[in-house]
């Protein structure tokens, strides 16, 4: 008996639940991918993560075919291939990893509808659905609670599969970046190693930093995060490997402070804790999670086009938004306290769309990932269930004073503040006119004045939040 193990973003044959599980029943198995042109014409795609997925695509067909086995890949509308390849192979079971967006789940009940045994597996998440609730049954909204659970649960641990033969079946080329409509942006840096090698790579070199994790985090002139997001959004490795690797460092250290590895994989929980919010409140990918916030009047980019500009080129006068802001455009990827400082830049100083910010992302980050995009955001925009309190405003200057205190990562972003001095690498507009020379930095021709006027913006914020909660 065949069975066809339909691979989407579980991009590794290494435990890939899927693949293990079918390799257990089946001698033949068709590792099989279709790639759906319409799709990337359609969906909010941008260069950073198709060149990921594309790449870690190649690399795993490669790492098959060195194996003996292959990657089955054909062109077209997803459905029809399936029931192509069905009816090609005589396949009597499809295999494949669940996946939580309302269009992966459309997707798949449609594929459930195929004339063929399906069988699905949890995959890219540790816990799934409705797997951690409260103790009256509901899913959480709340964090804290929800971790407590998800630390304690018993994990399942990574699996090989088993031997299993592919017959020869005829596959289409991957199409190039090019055909699917990409190409690189000026100035773009492309600094990732897609695939499998270059995931295990980032977690080896990860290693060596994740006792500091704790207190290195937050300074994002630091490389002290792990940078595995696009490796865990694509599956090049698999949520279960990392977890256990970490427990296998805190297991080597029983008499070091291990509390960076845990707050670690508090971050692995955050990433469940939010796949769950977005399983069981779908709406949430549309509108505020807060009821009492729905009917907020953001700006949209087409009316406020100045300061959308602004934003989206790194160009607000504001240094630290600035340089999240640039660091993002030239690399496909932002430090996590940048993710939160320009968000909440958008919303409380710019009042823009969050709507428009999610597509933006979305189109520019190499790990966009909709489940963890659609917290973050509504995180920072105070409108999720457990988000940011909308009283509690980040300044943008006070959190790169404390985050970047030497402007390193300013400088290195925004190329124009170089040479500014220490005292002013965070509000360079107060320099006077000798410093703004002294430093080669005119303001207002080389680097903009503040869009905004900080102050009045957060008390303007406010205001509206609460004429909101009057409403
Ligand atoms: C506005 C906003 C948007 C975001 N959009 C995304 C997104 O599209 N894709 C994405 O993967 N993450 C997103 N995040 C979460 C977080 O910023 C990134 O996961 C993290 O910066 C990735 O870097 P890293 O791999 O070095 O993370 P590490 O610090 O090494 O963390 C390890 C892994 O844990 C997960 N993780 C870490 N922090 C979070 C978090 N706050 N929420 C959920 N999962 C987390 C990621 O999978 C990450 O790779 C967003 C956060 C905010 C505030």
């Amino acid at each position: 008996m065949t069975a066809i193990v339909w691979i989407r973003r579980s991009l590794r044959e290494y435990d890939n639940t899927a693949l293990v599980e079918a390799s257990k029943e089946h001698e033949e198995v068709i590792p099989f991918y279709v790639v759906d042109e319409e799709y990337f014409s359609e969906a909010s795609l941008g260069y950073p993560r198709v060149k990921f997925w594309r790449e870690s695509l190649i690399e795993l067909k490669e790492s098959l075919q060195d194996s003996g086995q292959d990657l089955v890949v054909r062109k077209g509308k997803t459905i029809k291939q399936l029931r192509k390849i069905i009816g090609e192979t005589g396949a009597e079971e499809l295999y494949f990893n669940r996946d939580y967006s309302s269009y992966a789940r459309q997707r798949d009940e449609e594929a459930m509808e195929l004339d063929v045994d399906v069988k699905t597996f949890k995959d890219i998440v540790m816990f799934e659905k409705e797997e951690i609730l409260t103790n009256s049954g509901t899913p959480y909204k709340v964090y804290t609670y929800y971790s407590k659970k998800w630390f304690k649960k018993e994990k399942g641990r990574p699996q090989k599969v088993e031997d299993y033969e592919v017959p020869e079946i005829e596959s289409n080329n991957i199409p190039d970046l090019k055909q699917l409509g990409f190409e690189r942006p000026n100035d773009f840096e492309w600094n990732w190693s897609p695939g499998r090698k270059g995931g295990l790579e980032r977690l080896e070199a990860f290693k060596d930093k994740i006792m500091d994790y704790d207190e290195d985090r937050d300074y994002a002139w630091k490389d002290a995060t792990s940078r595995l997001s696009p490796h865990l959004k694509f599956g090049t490795v698999s949520i279960r490997e990392v977890f256990w690797e970490a427990e296998r460092i805190k297991a080597r250290n029983p008499n070091e402070d291990t509390s960076g590895v845990k707050t670690w994989q508090e971050e692995l929980a955050w990433r469940d804790f939010y796949f769950q919010m977005l399983y069981n409140f779908p709406e949430s990918r549309e509108e505020a999670l807060q009821e009492q916030f729905r009917s907020i009047d953001w700006r949209q980019k087409s009316e406020a086009r100045d300061l959308w500009e602004a934003w989206i080129n790194g160009r607000t006068g504001f240094p630290f938004v600035d340089a999240g802001m640039r660091q993002l455009k030239k690399t496909g990827w932002m430090h996590n306290r940048l993710r939160m400082v320009v968000t909440s830049f958008a919303c409380k100083d710019l009042w823009l769309d969050w709507h428009d910010v999610h597509d933006y992302f979305n189109e520019n980050f190499v790990d966009a990932e909709i489940a963890s995009m659609i917290g973050g955001i509504q995180w920072a925009y105070s409108i999720g269930t457990d988000a940011q309190p909308y009283f509690r405003v980040f300044n943008p200057w006070t959190q790169g004073e404390k985050y970047d205190p030497d402007g390193e990562y300013i400088r290195k972003w925004v190329p124009e503040l170089e040479d500014v001095q220490d005292e002013y690498i965070h509000r360079p507009h107060k320099m006077n006119q000798i410093a703004q020379r002294e430093s080669d930095c005119i303001i207002g021709e080389d680097y903009p004045r503040p869009v905004v006027d900080h102050d009045e913006r957060r008390e303007e914020a406010v205001k509206r939040f609460e004429e909101a909660r009057e409403d």
